[in-house]
């Protein structure tokens, strides 16, 4: 059975789906690997690096032809033409946010497998979870882009100029991006408070060395398989005044809040950017077209209010470290392959859960539970 790899074609998608590294595993589970020409330049691992770890390097439209295609992110139309009915495509897919793509997929008779639809909460998908390897890269990175954005200085310095005092930072969210951002603040040497909606996620942050916020207008908010649910109006009105006070004590405030197939909530509002001191900055992990964390915050641009605070609008932060995401994507692509793989085809049965979690396309028809309304007839 034949497995490629594609070159993503996003704009300012620097990964790739399989690094050298683990071309052996899939090798010795009798699996022949092609990887398009180029396809890993961006996140620099060389065609010459694929060839000695055993792949073809091959043109795209080979690449397309093989029996199970894996990306990183969504294909593009050109790809999705070019594909035919039985092949198997693996990547994050984004189904519930691309219901066009999905139909797509369905159309051209393919077996499309989205890794962000992962049952995240079973033991054995932990090694195959590509939303926690890449929300790791992306905490990491915002913390070091909020350090490189602030003014001061983040830790304690007694210097014979005088004492910097250490920097003030607050994250909103406290999953796994959250975590990794508290954890890296702290290493820089900042003061952290935390808050999650999610009460439960309070000693995850403490281990890392975070304060964390309770407040006192809203209770839990925890909804399914681990995630947070959406808030009512009154509890988001709670929510936005009451954060408004503790975000004005800080000098830095880092937002990762998301809530599956909904838009961001927004967490930080026009009135509490103008409580902010002059020199603040915020990164907004959840900046996106439909709005993010913050008032004001756009995807891949850095604004400045007129009170002078700073407004990262950080998306797509695991391609800007495109060699360690690319590495960390292609262990969770393996692991999901090897576990999928029997006498060397695929055997992809679909009342197994973790499979019937991310299989969203087979034999011509959208099949994932959470999609699946999207076939019905119109009334
Ligand atoms: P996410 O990206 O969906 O959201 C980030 C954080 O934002 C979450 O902690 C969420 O509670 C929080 N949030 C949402 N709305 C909010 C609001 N209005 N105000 C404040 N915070 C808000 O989350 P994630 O990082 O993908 O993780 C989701 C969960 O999945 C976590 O509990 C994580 O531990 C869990 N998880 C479990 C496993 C496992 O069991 N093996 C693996 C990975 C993740």
């Amino acid at each position: 059975m034949k497995v490629s790899v594609v070159k993503e074609s996003a704009p300012g998608e620097r990964r790739v789906a399989l690094v050298p590294e683990v071309l052996s595993k899939l090798r010795a589970a009798g699996l022949e690997v092609d990887v398009e020409a180029g396809a890993g330049d961006r996140s620099w691992f060389t065609d010459d690096g694929y060839a000695e770890a055993g792949a073809g390097v091959v043109s795209r439209s080979e690449a397309l032809a093989a029996d199970v295609v894996l990306t990183v992110g969504k294909p593009d139309a050109a790809a999705v033409a070019a594909l035919r009915p039985g092949q198997v495509l693996i990547g994050m897919l984004s189904p519930l946010t691309d219901p066009d793509l999905v139909q797509a997929l369905a159309s051209a008779g393919v077996t499309a497998i989205s890794l962000d639809m992962l049952p995240r909460t079973l033991p054995r998908a932990q090694p195959m979870d590509a939303l926690s390897s890449q929300a790791n890269i992306a905490g990491y990175k915002a913390a070091l882009i909020a350090a490189a954005e602030y003014g001061r200085f983040f830790p304690l310095l007694i210097t014979a100029a005088g004492t910097a005092r250490p920097a003030r930072v607050l994250v909103l969210g406290t999953g796994v991006a959250g975590l990794q951002a508290i954890g890296t603040a702290r290493r820089l040497g900042a003061v952290v408070s935390a808050y999650d909606v999610r009460p439960e996620t309070r000693a995850e942050a403490e281990s890392v060395g975070a304060t964390f916020i309770e407040l006192s207008t809203i209770g839990p908010a925890s909804g399914e398989g681990g995630y947070a649910r959406e808030l009512t109006e009154d509890e988001r009105l709670a929510q936005q005044q009451e954060l408004a006070g503790h975000i004005a004590r800080h000098d830095v405030v880092i937002t990762t809040a998301q809530v599956p197939g909904r838009r961001p909530p927004l967490l930080v509002t026009e009135d509490a950017l103008k409580a902010m001191a002059a020199g603040s900055v915020i990164v907004d992990m959840g900046a996106s077209p439909l709005g993010g964390n913050v008032a004001g915050s756009e995807p891949g641009r850095t604004v400045v209010t007129d009170n002078g605070v700073t407004i990262v609008g950080a998306a797509g932060l695991p391609s800007t470290m495109p060699t360690a995401a690319s590495a960390m994507y292609a262990r969770n692509v393996t692991a999901l392959l090897l576990s999928l793989i029997s006498d060397g085809a695929l055997a992809l049965d679909g009342d197994d859960e973790l499979l019937a979690g991310v299989i969203v396309t087979r034999d011509g028809a959208i099949v994932h539970p959470a999609l699946s309304h999207t076939n019905e007839p119109e009334a």
